[in-house]
């Protein structure tokens, strides 16, 4: 029985290995599809894409050859667009349709049955990865790589760490002062975010997240728009701080991305070590070529109205006006130097907002041309998980469609390159949606 008790605590710990596949051993073959393979401005001349497990084999302008092998399925393309799956690499899994109210007056068990439906419904809008930015997502993750349920493939941070007062500290002014060595706060015991005040306790949440298998760490360097007590102004922890986390993450094998808008915090975060800027709506000329010279990426998002703020009081919305003012900025300046962007929608508290996940890639036509949103949205996003390094819990080829990457793909219903607001109607434009080489929609004519 001892023995028994004992084998069970030394089991591998099964939250830092990679993920398992789904997959299997179907084979899949898309007959006369024309390839945005997320690089490339152009669609590729008609081909036929197989698919073996969950494993793009083959891509061949000549039709490939299935009947030697039994219980193939075959999609007719009749021409259209095959594209790979979107990626959001600011998505909170836990938290899109809770309000924070809801959050933290419910158990856990509630929020992630809510979050279980919304993970099924982020799948069926073709966004097939998501990197979530804060929140008790671990045990969501686990469950859809075991086939309990659809979702998007997760890239877990955990809890987003932050300082008393910062963001993602939800506490009222009657919760203080808090003694010290006390009792969590309700967000701290959900796992949302850890509030950390010195450099000792920021490494041991890094340290936590990182056992629970987190494949990036978060941390709220500035003031945010949701929380009641951080102006947007401030710049919360200090630069001993951040570079503890950023030391404790890289020891792993892996990377801190921060929640900025001002200059001030994202040039904190930058001293620091800090590789993945979030946001960043606030920031001056000086400090995009800050980011240019150093290789940081801008992960930012296209807020264009204060629908975001919509669950949130007077001061919050105030505060989302701000942010919103800055958007045309931050993607000027990305695109004057160049940086490194990714594409993210950070949607909250909503499942209405969430059905526009993918009219807000539709938006970035307003600074790029449909291919270039789309190169962010697949190739460019993948290419900043790879950050992950060993501690990447998907060690595949993501956000393109080449021979012997990762079967995440799209029919779509039009040409997504000549008019992307496609991409904000998948009821109806995305035909066909595979993820792990498993086919979750298929409403092509047979
Ligand atoms: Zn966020």
């Amino acid at each position: 029985m001892l023995a028994g008790v004992m084998a069970a605590a030394h089991a591998p710990a099964v939250a830092q290995a990679p993920s398992p596949s789904i997959a299997g051993n179907s084979t899949t073959l898309f007959e006369n599809v024309r390839i945005f393979n997320g690089k490339n401005a152009a669609l590729s001349a008609p081909s036929h894409v197989l698919v073996k497990g969950n494993t793009i084999e083959r891509i061949s302008a000549a039709p490939i050859d299935v009947t030697a092998e039994p219980g193939v399925q075959v999609v007719p393309g009749n021409g259209r667009v095959i594209m790979p799956g979107l990626i959001d690499m600011h998505w909170h899994a836990m938290l899109v349709r809770p309000t924070p109210a809801m959050l933290l007056s419910s158990d856990i068990g509630y929020s992630t049955l809510l979050a279980g439906a919304e993970a099924t419904a982020t799948l069926m809008r073709g966004f097939t990865t998501v990197r979530d930015m804060g929140g008790p997502s671990f045990s969501l993750k686990r469950a859809i790589d075991e086939g309990l349920l659809p979702g998007p493939r997760i890239y877990p941070s955990g809890a987003m760490i932050t300082i008393t007062s910062g963001h993602g500290d939800f506490r009222q002014l009657s919760d203080l002062p808090r003694t010290i060595g006390g009792m969590l706060a309700r967000v701290e015991q959900l796992g949302g975010s850890m509030i950390a005040d010195s450099p000792d306790e920021v490494r041991m949440r890094v340290r936590e997240q990182l056992m629970q298998g987190a494949s990036q760490i978060k941390l709220t360097a500035g003031g945010g728009v949701a929380s009641p007590f951080s102006p947007l102004d401030v710049s919360t922890f200090t630069e001993a701080e951040l570079r503890a986390a950023v030391e404790a993450a890289e020891n792993w094998g892996t990377y801190v991305c921060t929640h900025a808008y001002t200059s001030a915090a994202i040039q904190r975060s930058i001293a620091a070590g800090v590789r993945c800027i979030e946001h960043g709506h606030l920031m001056d000329d000086a400090t995009a070529r800050l980011m240019a010279e150093k290789g940081i990426w801008l992960s930012t998002q296209p807020f264009l109205d204060l629908s975001g703020a919509s669950a949130l009081g007077p001061a919050e919305q105030a505060k989302m006006r701000q942010v919103v003012g800055g958007t045309e900025t931050v993607y000027a300046l990305a695109k004057k130097y160049g940086l490194k962007t990714a594409f993210g929608t950070d949607i909250l508290f909503s499942q209405e907002l969430a059905e526009r996940q993918g009219a807000m890639l539709a938006a970035l036509t307003r600074w790029h041309t449909p291919a270039e949103a789309l190169v962010m949205a697949t190739s460019t996003n993948a290419e900043l998980l790879t950050l992950s390094g060993p501690r990447n819990p998907y060690p595949v080829r993501l956000g393109v469609v080449e021979e012997g990457a990762m079967a995440d793909l799209l029919v779509v219903d039009g040409n997504p390159l000549e008019n992307l607001d496609l991409v904000a109607d998948p009821d109806r434009r995305f035909l066909v949606i595979m993820k792990d080489g498993k086919i979750y929609k298929n409403t092509l004519p047979q």
